[in-house]
């Protein structure tokens, strides 16, 4: 065999190694993002779900408020009641999809639709109260499942950098005496810590409840450097 024709062969087999070690790391590659991708859905999923539960508990509160109204003032309470009746069946549709849902988007649309359900609801309360029907707001940041927020705070990130976030008024009071606010915990290596230091597996389940107030917010580069959680890099597509 000629030296050249040796030369060939080795060149041809190192050429081919390389092409494999390509073709392995794209797999690992595609195989992490699907993984992560499942984990996303997966524990955002779980999220959504919990707050589900409260949202349907909070509707059954009102069922009952609207029961002891109907017994004093029925035409008053009927139209309210059939309203209540229609968000509770939203309620279903939302914990079928979510029971179904493929795609991490799915959990950001039903979340996003649970931030509306809690708008009306708080509409709802306001009318039981007699009170001046409440403006439509975002979420309270720092647990969405307190309903919308009443005030905006300033408030420190992750990075110890002052930023402005929607929040509740109990959650305004408890910031002004130096309590911590309630915030929405999530499980991370075996504690609880609150769901903007959780990382971006729950970033869909953000990106929902959070949707309108971020699309709308001035101050989006700042809060993407203050919560990667919710503005980490965008959950690449499993290939
Ligand atoms: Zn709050």
């Amino acid at each position: 065999m000629s030296t050249a024709l040796i030369l060939v062969m080795i060149a041809g087999l190192i050429g081919l190694a390389v092409v494999l070690r390509a073709f392995h790391r794209h797999e690992m590659d595609a195989r992490a993002i699907r993984l992560r991708d499942i984990d996303a859905l997966t524990r955002s999923r779980a999220l959504a779900q919990s707050d589900l539960a409260l949202l349907r508990t909070d509707l059954t509160l009102h069922s009952s408020q609207l029961a002891e109204l109907s017994m004093m003032d029925p035409e008053l309470a009927q139209p309210m009641q059939e309203y209540l009746t229609e968000l509770a069946g939203s309620v279903d549709e939302l914990a079928t999809e979510l029971a179904v849902a493929e795609h991490s988007g799915d959990i950001q649309q039903a979340t996003q639709a649970m931030s509306h359900t809690r708008q009306a609801l708080a509409t709802l309360t306001s009318i039981l109260l007699a009170e001046p029907s409440p403006p439509v707001r975002p979420p309270c940041f720092f647990n969405p499942n307190h309903g919308p927020s009443s005030t905006i705070v300033v408030w420190t990130g992750e990075d110890d950098r002052p930023v402005r976030v929607p929040c509740c008024a109990a959650d305004a009071e408890r910031l002004r005496s130096g309590a911590a606010p309630y915030s929405r915990t999530v499980a991370a290596d075996g504690v609880r810590v609150p769901w903007w230091q959780a990382g971006p597996t729950v970033r869909p389940w953000a990106m929902g409840w959070f949707h309108d107030w971020l699309t709308s917010s001035a101050s989006r580069t700042d809060l993407g450097e203050s919560f990667p959680s919710l503005f980490a890099e965008e959950l690449p597509r499993a290939v």
